[in-house]
């Protein structure tokens, strides 16, 4: 692949950054090793004494000395090694990459999934560039990219992901061979949430993954694989990444310790090729620095004495508490809304995707009526990628509320829906 020809102007221009790059150069080096160039504040000066963790399971440890000292401290850019090398064996278990075979595989641990795709966008966009992101998709991304002088091209999805013949159609306007041309305008990006979909819990299915990937490589696209529900899938088998099936290095996957670990510990990471990750090193270099030390240790802490087993166990317990939790919410939707809406059950994650039936937009009715009514849902439309546009549909998340509070919910957006329906009749 052409590493240059993705990589953006702002990008490119971004050198490493000469003070974090010593500090691996200290961090990596000899005991004997007299560092009079660091800034880092001295460790005696922290007020913490002790960090005293119990997990549920009744794992515990205890942070003190040189350990709480270090996980109080600066620390690598691109994550702590443990951690680093955690995170690997992670993906040659689940993903395989081919890459990793190639030594063109690297990770850099991020402040989160949403901040590793910041960087990941910065580092392949420039002014002009067409995006390519299905519609409707997370609006964390949308909000990133809507003040960027780009152009964002909706994706059609459905009930099965992302649709590859929506993608063919939207890139029919350019000729493949369009790619050679740097001023021809085509898309060298996809950005994809390919399982359990935020919002619309769809997980995109084998078939088209394939399919896609080969467009991809048609139309020589940058594939971002934002995966932060991989783990929430309920079947037993995990469906194959993008990533396991990357062959050329034009897959860049973003995950997140978010819905697994706890969102508040603000850790996700990026892989992918080498000089795609580099280029997030560079970035978190001269912005966050790192993602935060003290997190980053507590979680590798605990995967140290959970072993993969214990790992595994908790994984399993993740998902049957959000498949009870989505079989609640089905449960209710049938009880209240059949008949008013429909909607398809999501094979993991937190959403459903509801289409209210008879109603074009959703927008006035939940920001009017079900707040009044004291139930909150989304507007489907805030997942558009052209904000104008109308949504018949809302996005109901089943992760937080108990069975009982979902099936009031549920009861009471039916009255809303029904006074709604009701006001629009002549
Ligand atoms: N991508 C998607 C699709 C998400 O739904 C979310 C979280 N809502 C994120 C990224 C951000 O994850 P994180 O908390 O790791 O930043």
């Amino acid at each position: 692949m052409d590493y240059n020809r993705f990589i953006s102007a702002i990008s490119k221009a971004r050198k490493p950054n000469p003070m974090r790059e010593t500090a691996s150069y200290v961090l990596s080096g000899p005991p004997t090793l007299i560092s009079l160039g660091a800034g880092k504040p001295n460790p005696t000066t922290f007020p913490y004494k002790s960090i005293q963790v119990e997990a549920k399971d009744g794992s515990k440890f205890t942070l003190d000395g040189s350990e709480l000292s270090r996980a109080l401290q600066y620390s690598e850019t691109s994550g702590i090694s443990e951690l680093r090398s955690w995170l690997a064996n992670l993906h040659l278990k689940y993903h395989d990459p081919p890459l990793m075979k190639t030594d063109n595989f690297d990770i850099c641990v991020t402040p989160g999934c949403m901040n590793g795709l910041s960087k990941v966008l910065t580092s392949l966009l420039s002014p002009g560039d067409h995006v390519l992101v299905e519609d409707p998709t997370y609006t964390g991304v949308i909000s990133f990219l809507r003040p960027l002088p780009i152009k964002i091209i909706g994706v059609e999805t459905d009930a099965l992901g992302l649709n590859p013949d929506s993608l063919l159609k939207v890139l029919s306007r350019w000729n493949p061979k369009d790619a050679l041309d740097a001023d021809s305008g085509i898309p060298k990006v996809l950005y994809t949430v390919p399982n359990c979909a935020n919002p619309t819990g769809a997980s995109t299915s084998m078939e088209r993954k394939k399919r896609i990937y080969e467009i991809a490589r048609t139309y020589n696209l940058v594939i971002i694989e934002d995966d932060p529900y991989f783990f929430l899938q309920f079947n037993a088998k995990l469906a194959p990444s993008y990533q396991s099936m990357d062959t050329d290095g034009r897959v860049i996957r973003c995950d997140s310790m978010s819905k697994i670990v706890s969102p508040g510990f603000r850790i996700g990471w990026v892989s992918g090729a080498k000089p795609f990750v580099e280029r997030i090193v560079y970035d978190q270099q001269s912005s966050a620095l790192h993602c935060n030390t003290v997190s980053q240790v507590l979680a590798i802490k605990l995967f140290d004495l959970w072993h993969t087993d214990g790992f595994e166990r908790h994984l399993e317990s993740i998902r049957n508490f959000y498949r009870a939790q989505r079989d609640a919410a089905i449960s209710s939707l049938n009880k209240w809304l059949s008949g008013l809406a429909e909607w398809s059950v999501p094979e993991g994650g937190m959403f459903l995707w509801v289409k209210i039936h008879k109603v074009e937009d959703t927008r006035e009715m939940i920001l009017k009526r079900a707040f009044a009514m004291e139930v909150v849902v989304l507007p489907g439309a805030w997942f558009s990628v052209d904000s104008k546009k109308s949504s018949a549909y809302c996005r109901v998340s089943y992760s937080s509320a108990s069975p009982a509070k979902m099936d009031e919910g549920i009861r009471r957006l039916s009255e809303v829906v029904r006074d709604e329906i009701s006001s629009l009749s002549p």
